[in-house]
């Protein structure tokens, strides 16, 4: 039988696997889904009613030319009332695409296999095929792999003396992160999305939580009901850019009454103007619009914004602006000195910082890179790829690899969100199986492309 291999199974490798599984199109392909833990990823894998899932639900769906499909999930299984502009908790877009994957199975010609474990290494072993290692020290041989993995969270801000302390948080979203933190007060450092939930899951009357970024900026909130997105034609370098957007976000906020409609309208195009920044503009973006930029663009429901302006209100979150200078784990506590001169005695300090951007801090994407087998993407962010995902190793060469989400931020900058992930997996899948049953006479050169062995798909992360 054919044999497509698949790595990890949060939402991008879920999805993946169905897409691979509908693509098979009447044949035997066999995928195995790989991640460590019962997959979902850590933002759909939360039971914590309180967190709600950041977009409407009509932008959530599973099939990029079904758009109603998540919302006519919800009001079978959850609620008939529901609405497309509802906020509903992100466990239960876990149970949905627990829910699709299993409809897709039921339905393909292909096998879907999972594995619990975490890849350690993928090489390039034949033209056409990979070795993926799993930490349990199972090896499988497959004709492609697709990396799913997101981005984790990084500490790189953090002094290591409070890395090295229990009272530090590294990754709220592991399982059971935030469960044992002492009733004491607690600092979070930055003040994004992530910051948010965890302030709604912290609070106590008894606690006061401190939040503490560069910025000290929270995210915009979303209306109740989304003015349709009003597009823009920009073009030209970074300062160009600025100019065009502003005056775009201040032409639709006149004629529309809100500028989330103008953010939103440049969704279709911000690949596009990524790509066509120069590598010193991409650079010069990061420094200093990107927080602005993921400040507008990625925003909270209403519903939490109110919860969180409750808490702001009753005294117990106090939100800072500045970088922590020194941190010290005096057995009993942790005393912090930020450089806005605060000083503060906490009892855990919570890193809401995000996902890191350089693919070196992760241990299979550093093999990788150091195998050649990839390469940093544009801006040092995620893999460089081409447009079907495809990763670039360090010539150009091409083994049968492909990856989506987080990690082509550097390609692509909006890569995390489910309308981009939800048609990557579409492409990626065609990609990966229009390359497993291609004719051999129309492969690309042995060096531009991995050889022979059977048809065999990796997806590595768990679903
Ligand atoms: C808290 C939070 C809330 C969010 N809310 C929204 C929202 O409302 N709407 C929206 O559109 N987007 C939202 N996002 C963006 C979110 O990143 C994506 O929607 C999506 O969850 C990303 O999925 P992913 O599969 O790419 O990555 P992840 O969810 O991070 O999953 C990666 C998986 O790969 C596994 N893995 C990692 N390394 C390995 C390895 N070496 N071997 C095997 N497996 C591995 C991990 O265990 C994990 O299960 C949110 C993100 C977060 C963090």
């Amino acid at each position: 039988m054919a044999m497509v291999a698949v790595i990890g199974a949060g939402a991008a490798g879920m999805l993946t696997a169905a897409r691979l599984l509908d693509a098979a199109g009447g044949r035997a392909l066999r995928i195995v889904l790989i991640d460590p833990g019962r997959g979902r990823g850590p933002a759909y894998s939360t039971d914590d009613g309180r967190h709600l899932l950041n977009v409407p639900a009509a932008g959530m769906s599973a099939l990029p030319d079904a758009p109603d499909d998540f919302v006519d999930w919800l009001r079978e299984r959850v609620d008939p009332e529901i609405k497309p502009s509802s906020f509903v908790a992100r466990g239960r877009y876990g149970d949905y695409l627990a829910d699709h994957l299993a409809d897709c199975e039921r339905r393909s010609s292909a096998v879907l296999e999972r594995r619990y474990g975490r890849v350690v290494a993928v090489d390039h072993t034949g033209r056409r095929e990979v070795t993926v290692r799993l930490d349990t020290g199972e090896v499988l041989v497959a004709s492609a792999a697709v990396l799913a993995t997101g981005t984790a969270p990084g500490v790189a801000w953090a002094p290591a003396g409070l890395v090295a302390s229990e009272r530090f948080v590294g990754d709220p979203w592991a399982p059971g992160a935030l469960d044992a933190l002492p009733e004491s007060d607690v600092l979070l450092v930055g003040t994004g999305l992530t910051m948010v939930d965890v302030v709604l899951s912290l609070d106590r009357p008894s606690r006061s939580v401190h939040a503490v970024s560069r910025h000290g900026v929270v995210p915009a909130v979303h209306r109740s009901e989304k003015t349709p997105p009003v597009a823009a034609e920009l073009t030209g370098d970074l300062q160009a850019l600025r100019t065009g957007v502003l005056r775009h976000v201040v032409k639709t906020a006149r004629r529309t009454g809100d500028w989330r409609a103008a953010i939103d309208g440049l969704r279709p195009i911000t690949a596009q103007l990524w790509k066509s920044l120069s590598d010193d503009d991409k650079a010069e973006f990061l420094r200093t619009d990107a927080r602005t930029w993921d400040v507008h663009r990625h925003r909270m429901a209403p519903i939490t914004a109110e919860r969180l302006a409750a808490v702001r209100e009753s005294g117990r979150l106090c939100l800072h602006r500045g970088e922590v200078v020194t941190a010290e784990d005096t057995g009993d506590a942790v005393r912090v000195l930020l450089s806005d001169g605060t000083a503060m005695t906490v009892g855990a300090v919570v890193n809401c910082t995000g996902p890191v951007g350089d693919p070196s801090a992760d241990p299979l994407l550093a093999t990788l890179l150091a195998g050649g087998l990839a390469r940093t993407g544009p801006a040092g962010l995620g893999l460089d790829t081409a447009d079907d995902g495809r990763v670039l190793g360090a010539t150009g060469r091409r083994a049968p690899l492909w990856t989506l989400g987080a990690l082509r931020r550097g390609a692509l900058w909006e890569s995390t969100a489910m309308p981009e992930i939800r048609c990557q997996a579409a492409e990626v899948a065609r990609a990966v199986v229009d390359c497993i049953y291609r004719p051999a006479a129309r492969r690309l050169p042995p060096d531009h492309e991995t050889a022979g062995g059977p048809a065999y798909v990796v997806l590595v992360g768990g679903g």
